[in-house]
Parts: structure tokens; sequence; C-alpha cells
């Protein structure tokens, strides 16, 4: 057992897990299966990868990409350095968020869901939650709205119709409420899917004139439409994406949103609004439950510190998308002549992801070379992961940072010297 375990030594799986994978191939009586086995133990482990897919926050890898900011060893999560005593962990977050959105108050959790699930949870446990037909979504990984609803122990009044819900929808449902009902009213946005042609929709202005409060699940986080944090004006593929800023100012009472989106950090949720509504929320002991970690309070901070400084190249995210294509085109013409035989350069199209700006895409340049060659990439070190559209390997250039660039370049040369072996 031990000789096949150490024979695995190039997994780079600890000895514990490789004499795990020799012992599973020898009691199914298939020794020489120990390799397969630890190669697919291997597979699942976390290491950095390279995304050449094109596809910006990429749910397999992620989303948003982080830097290697973590620092590790103790930091105050909850000690208040002015005074010495013990403080509330997310008091640094809540004071950038209150400043990049003009919310009174700002709260996090650990990801988009929990923080509509607390929402939910606190202001309307038993109580009705006014919501859009259009707007009973699904996002993926499991998250549907009306199953949120029902955890959180509200109970969903759907009205209007999938594609049309008017203001006066909205109206007869409250006015059909018993007198004592405390009601919110919910706003999702639909992120990964837009319905088109004969549609109608109730904005938040008008919904918030309606009196009780409304949340408003933003999903995507960016703070701001005008995204003052860019050296240009905002990115055409943001339009359609609503933001916290603006929201707020709309009337919503909360906003809710992932960290990991277009915010760009690390997977997180926000609740920004009504500082009696977040402090409510805050003492709700499911917060407890849901409440991020020091090491996602440290990469959250970095984000927002760098929004606030207007320092967007510190965020991988906005430094991908705001690179001018003509840039992306040089990168690639450079490997391309460095490489040569048959790797090229192509116009691409990349994409948001994450369900954010569905259908909008974002000019780019690709690398590529003629047939599948995926798993040959993946297998390199770091693990390169591209896409393959007409039977052609893709590595789209705007979700590689320019620091991957000399990897890429040997990885497609091995991969040159291997076709031509
Ligand atoms: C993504 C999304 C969520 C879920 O956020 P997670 O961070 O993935 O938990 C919830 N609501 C909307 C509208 C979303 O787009």
């Amino acid at each position: 057992m031990d000789a096949i375990a150490r024979s695995l030594a190039e997994t780079g799986l600890p000895h514990l897990l490789r004499v795990a994978a020799a012992r599973e191939a020898v009691a199914a009586g298939a020794a020489g299966d120990a390799d397969r086995i630890a190669a697919g133990m291997a597979g699942h482990f976390l290491r950095p990868v390279i995304n050449a897919t094109g596809i910006l926050l990429h749910t397999n890898l992620g989303r948003a990409p982080l830097g290697e900011r973590s620092q590790g060893g103790a930091a105050n999560v909850e000690l208040d350095l002015s005074t010495g005593r013990r403080g509330q962990r997310t008091t640094s977050v809540s004071l950038l968020l209150r400043a990049l959105t003009g919310a009174e108050a700002a709260t996090a959790v650990n990801n988009g869901a929990a923080a509509l699930l607390l929402a939910l949870a606190t202001l309307a446990r038993g109580e009705p939650v006014v919501v859009s037909r259009g707007e009973l979504v699904e996002i993926g990984g499991g998250f549907r709205v009306p199953e949120v609803l029902a955890a959180s122990d509200a109970r969903l009044v759907e009205v209007g119709t999938t594609n049309k819900t008017r203001l006066s929808d909205y109206e007869r449902a409250l006015s059909e409420l018993p007198a004592e009902a405390k009601p919110v009213l919910l706003k999702v946005h639909q992120s990964n899917y837009r319905i088109v042609g004969f549609t109608e929709s109730t904005p938040l202005p008008e919904l918030a004139r309606l009196g009780p409060p409304v949340v408003a699940d933003l999903g995507s986080g960016l703070l701001d439409a005008e995204t003052p944090w860019l050296p240009g004006p905002p990115p055409r593929w943001l339009a359609g994406e609503p933001a916290a800023r603006q929201s707020l100012s709309e009337g919503a009472a909360l906003v809710t949103f992932s960290g990991d989106k277009l915010l760009g950090g690390p997977q997180a949720g926000v609740l920004a609004g009504a500082a009696e509504l977040v402090e409510q929320c805050a003492r709700n002991p499911l917060y407890r439950a849901l409440r991020p970690g020091g090491l996602v309070l440290a990469e959250l901070q970095a984000t927002l510190l760098a929004y606030a400084e207007r320092r967007y190249e510190d965020i991988a995210f906005w430094r991908m998308a705001a690179t001018p294509a003509l840039q992306l085109r040089q990168r690639a013409e450079a490997i391309a002549d460095r490489v040569g035989g048959p790797v090229a350069v192509c116009d691409s199209r990349a994409e948001v992801g994450a369900g954010s700006s569905p259908g909008e895409t974002i000019e780019s340049a690709a690398l590529f070379l003629p047939g599948d060659h995926r798993d040959a990439l993946l297998s390199q070190r770091p693990p390169i992961v591209a896409r393959v559209e007409g039977g052609r390997t893709l590595l789209d250039l705007r979700s590689v940072l320019p620091e991957d660039d000399g990897t890429v370049e040997g990885a497609l040369k091995q991969l040159v010297a291997g076709a031509g072996a």
C-alpha cells in the first residue's frame, strides 16, 4: 500500500490521501486504478487558475477574481483600536458602503442569498411580501425567490403577470390585505434573463410611494450607475443593471446585493438602507449564523477602499472590464508572434457572467488554434480554462490579467510543440 501511495507523489496530494486512494483501488481489486482515483481527488483541490474563457465573473471559478491580498495572522475583527474595547466586525465596511452608496446604514453577510433571507426574515416574518410574477426568478445554484420567501416565514403575495405588472396590481393587492398586516414590497432584479416585447414593470419610485418599505434585491452589486471610479463614462454594457446608490435615492428602504458579482470583491452579501431596518436585521439571531469571517471582511474592506480611492485597477474585475480592446489585441498579437505555428489572433466577445448584464458582450481579442485543446490546457500548471467555438480553442484575453500572459505563452508553446512531435 505504501509503495502505491509513494508512486502517487506527483499528484501533490498529502500522503494520507494517497494512501486512501491506494486503499480504495486495492479494495476494488484494481490496484492500477490508484492513479486515476488520486488524480480525481487532486482535481478538487483549490488552486489558482488562469481564466481564458472571456467570462469575467465565471461561476465555476468563484466569480470575481481576487488578488492575493490576504495577510493571514491576527486582525482586529472585533476589536475597536480607538478604545481598546470590543467593537463590531462590520464597522469598516459599513462606513465605506455608506459613503459609496449614500445609505444611512449597511452591514455584510456571507452572500447575496443570505442578505435577502435575513432582510425578509427580519422585516416580513409572518407578513405578506408583495412581488411581481415577473420577478419570481431562479438565479442559479438553486436560489429561487419563492423558496427564500418560504424559508424566511414570509407570505408570498404574487401580483401581475409574467410580462406585465402595473402599479394598480400592487395597489389592489395592498388594499385586499387585512388592516393589521405589515406588508413589504419586494423588487427582484431579473439578473440572468430579460423579458422583451410586450412588457411592463413598475419603476421603483412609484412602488416607494405606496407606503410599505420596498426591499430591492439588486443581485449584482453595482454601487453607483455613474461609475465614478472609472476614468471614462459608464460602459454601455452596464445599462440595465440597477445600482445601489440610485435605488436608495429612488426610495428603496433596503437594498441587498452580492459581493462577488459587479462589486468585484469576495463572496459576501450586503444589506444597505434605512438605519432602523439595517439595525433590526443585525439584531436578528439569524445574523449570528450568517455573519462573514475576518478573511471575507478584510477582502471586502480592501475592495471598497479601492472604490473609495478610485483605484479601479486594484479591483481585478474592473481592471479586466475596462481594458481597451486595442490593448488586448496587442497583447494577443505579441503572444501569437512568439508562439508561432497554428496560433493566431481573432476578435472575440467577452461576457460579464454571473447573471449580470445578460445578452451584453464586451469587445475583446482572443488567441485561437484549431481543434479542442481544453483538456490539455486544464492539465497545465497553473491550469488554463479556455472555450471552444466553431471547432477552435479560444483563449480570450479580457479575462486574463497581463501578469499571466507569459504563462499563457508557455502553455501554448508546449501545446504546439506536443502537437508537432
Ligand atoms: C446572484 C443573485 C442572488 C444571490 O446572490 P449570491 O451572492 O449568489 O448568494 C440573489 N438575487 C439576485 C437578484 C441575484 O442576481
